[in-house]
């Protein structure tokens, strides 16, 4: 079936996309016979769960509910036990909740807004999108992976695809393009090029029906887009070493930082950073360029911790970052410190700005008091 389509900004690449789809869709029982509740169904099953596993649950559980109303009147028992296997199970109580909701405030049927369908419980933007497109022929694009990859090779877009920002960017692309009268039929042509063509690796660019429109094949960035890079939420661990070196004259070396970066402004005691866990060649060889590598600072005070004794070793924990530290001491009769320190007498280290974790050497100390 060859239908002439029309998007309110007219894309070259949507006609033989669709086209491609109304001779390659495979079948499955929720296209074959396609309800509001059918589709619904589909898209919570087919999350985090492959078409082929998801089949067999889908006829299972249809057979059992074949409607919104007989969903509804279920023990939640049994709902459980039709999804046993699929796993996610707070999928399947969500779907009792929303289908005993859509019992009490929409006759028992799948709303037909957006609004109405962001309210059930589990229904996303995504899903939402999806269930209105192909049931009720409402314009909204669903965006998910598969779409966001072929939408940013087909356009070479350099952005990246992990950002809420992108995504929004992409839905409101595709808001324009999207075909008014056959909303839904775009939607899963998307989707099932990017599930059976434009792969996430190795895509059959020369099988594919848009490939005179695709950017990324036509500058040869295929295999560079799209662009993902994930937010690092990991936990940093540095190791360093903290030196006390105080002078014969009860004082001891230290300085305050600059305004800027994670201590900026506060006090601190000579360092020298052993490694982070994060270190890649480029950073320790960045680092050790500008001289803030633990070699450097190390070979700084190197002159003046002979001989040193080892006095302790903690742990501190910022938001996001773990330091392990190690503190020596060494005492030294040498007026002259490196720029930026100078010796402070031991009793007004209270008075200084020191942070917490420079604050752990100074309580050290006074656990030591022969030290100094
Ligand atoms: Fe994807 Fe290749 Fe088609 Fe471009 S040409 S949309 S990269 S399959």
């Amino acid at each position: 079936m060859k239908k002439e389509l029309k998007s309110s900004g007219a894309s070259p690449w949507v006609e033989p996309l669709i086209s491609w789809f109304y001779t390659n869709r495979r079948s499955m029982p929720w296209r074959e016979e396609s309800t509001p509740y059918r589709r619904w169904l589909s898209e919570i099953m087919l999350q985090q769960t492959r078409v082929e596993t998801g089949t067999p649950y889908f006829i299972r559980f249809v057979e059992r509910y074949p409607d919104i109303p007989s969903l509804a009147k279920a023990q939640e028992d049994d709902v459980l036990k039709l999804w046993e296997g699929l796993g996610y199970y707070s999928r399947a109580r969500n779907l009792l909740k929303a289908a005993r909701l859509m019992v009490e405030e929409h006759q028992g049927e799948f709303p037909d807004t957006e609004k109405a369908a962001k309210k059930l419980p589990g229904v996303g933007p995504y899903t939402a999108a999806a269930v209105l497109s192909m049931a009720y022929g409402v314009p909204l694009p669903s965006v998910d992976g598969n779409v966001l990859r072929m939408y940013a090779r087909l356009t070479a877009m350099g952005e990246n695809v992990m950002e809420a920002a992108t995504i929004k960017k992409v839905q409101q692309a595709l808001q324009v393009i999207i075909p008014r009268e056959r909303p839904g039929d775009f939607n899963e042509a998307m989707m099932e090029l990017g599930a059976l063509v434009c792969l996430p690796s190795n895509p059959a660019c020369g099988a594919c029906p848009v490939q005179d429109h695709c950017q990324a094949f036509a500058t040869s960035q295929v295999d560079q887009l799209p662009i993902r890079i994930k937010k690092d939420t990991t936990t940093r661990h540095r190791y360093w070493v903290f030196y006390v070196l105080d002078s014969t004259r009860r004082k001891v070396a230290a300085k305050k930082n600059p305004p800027k970066g994670l201590l900026g402004g506060l006090w601190a005691f000579p360092m020298a950073e052993l490694a982070t866990s994060h270190d890649s060649q480029r950073d320790q060889g960045k680092r050790e360029k500008s001289g803030e590598s633990g070699v450097e600072a190390a070979r700084q005070w190197a002159e003046y911790m002979d001989p040193f004794e080892y006095i302790g070793k903690y742990n501190h924990v910022f938001s996001h970052r773990k330091w392990f530290v190690e503190v020596f001491h060494s005492t030294t009769d040498k007026e002259n410190l490196p720029e930026g320190f100078q010796w402070v007498p031991v009793e007004n280290l209270k008075e200084l700005a020191f942070p917490e974790v420079y604050q752990k050497v100074i309580r050290l100390m006074e656990d030591r008091p022969a030290t100094i």
